[in-house]
C-alpha cells in the first residue's frame, strides 16, 4: 500500500487520508488489571502504529509472522480533523474530524517478551494489517462521544463488551493528553484502549466489532 494513498472512507461519501496512528494503553480499568498492571498508580500511556496498518471494513488480516498468539482489542477510534498542539480539554472536540470502530491488533506473546525484556512494543502492535479501522461517522453537534456501548463478537458469539464511559481518560482528555506530547493534525487517528476480556483469534475468524452509534467494522483473519 503506498503510504500517500492511506485512507478511511467516511460515512455520507468521501475519504479521511490517514496521516499517523497513535493508539492508547491501558485506557479502561478492567482491562489494566487482566494485564497485570495497577490502574490506581499507574496512567495510561501512549504508543503507535504505522499509517499502512490500516485495514479497511470488509478486508482481511492475514496471521502474521513469528506469533502463536495474536489478540483483539476492540477500540472507539477519534480522527483528528484539524492541527492542535498543548490543546485543552475544552479545545479537544474541536479538533475531532469524527469517530469509528477499530481493531488494536496484538502480537501478544511479543509484547510480554518485550515487556519482561524492558523493551519496546513496537514489533508485537506496529505490525503489517494490524490496524483494522471502520468508516468514519463525522462528529455531531453536542460534544464528543461519552457513553456508548462498545462490544466484539467472534465468529457471532460475544468476546469484548463494554461501555465508553468506562474509560480511564475520556476522549478530550486522550487528545489533550497526546498533544502534549506530539502536535497533532488532521489525519490523524488515535485508538483510544480496549476494554476487558482480549484474547486469541484463529485464521477463518470473522471479527465483528460495535459502537452504538456508528458503523460496524468487520474483519476476517486469513
Ligand atoms: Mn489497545
Amino acid at each position: 500500500m503506498d503510504i500517500r494513498h492511506i485512507s478511511v472512507p467516511v460515512i455520507g461519501g468521501g475519504a479521511f487520508p490517514v496521516r499517523r496512528i497513535y493508539c492508547v494503553g491501558q485506557n479502561y480499568r478492567a482491562h489494566a488489571l487482566e494485564m497485570g498492571s495497577n490502574p490506581d498508580r499507574e496512567r495510561p500511556f501512549f504508543f503507535s502504529k504505522p499509517a499502512d496498518a490500516i485495514v479497511t471494513d470488509g478486508g482481511t488480516v492475514p496471521y502474521p509472522p513469528l506469533t502463536e498468539r495474536l489478540d483483539h482489542e476492540i477500540e472507539l477510534v477519534v480522527a483528528i480533523g484539524s492541527a492542535g498542539a498543548n490543546v485543552t480539554d475544552a479545545d479537544a472536540a474541536h479538533i475531532i474530524f469524527g469517530y469509528a470502530v477499530g481493531l488494536d491488533m496484538t502480537r501478544r506473546d511479543l509484547q510480554a517478551a518485550a515487556r519482561r525484556a524492558g523493551r519496546p512494543w513496537d514489533m508485537a502492535k506496529g505490525f503489517d494489517h494490524s490496524a483494522p479501522c471502520g468508516a468514519l461517522t463525522r462528529a455531531a453537534a453536542g460534544g464528543p462521544m461519552t457513553h456508548a456501548a462498545i462490544r466484539l463478537l467472534v465468529n457471532g458469539a460475544v468476546r469484548q463488551s463494554s461501555d465508553l464511559s468506562q474509560l480511564i481518560w475520556n476522549v478530550p482528555e486522550v487528545i489533550a493528553e497526546l498533544s502534549r506530547y506530539v502536535a497533532l493534525k488532521a489525519g490523524d487517528l488515535i485508538y483510544t484502549g480496549t476494554p476487558e476480556n482480549v484474547g486469541p483469534v484463529q485464521r477463518g475468524d470473522r471479527l465483528q466489532g460495535h459502537i452504538d452509534g456508528l458503523t460496524d467494522l468487520s474483519v476476517t483473519i486469513s
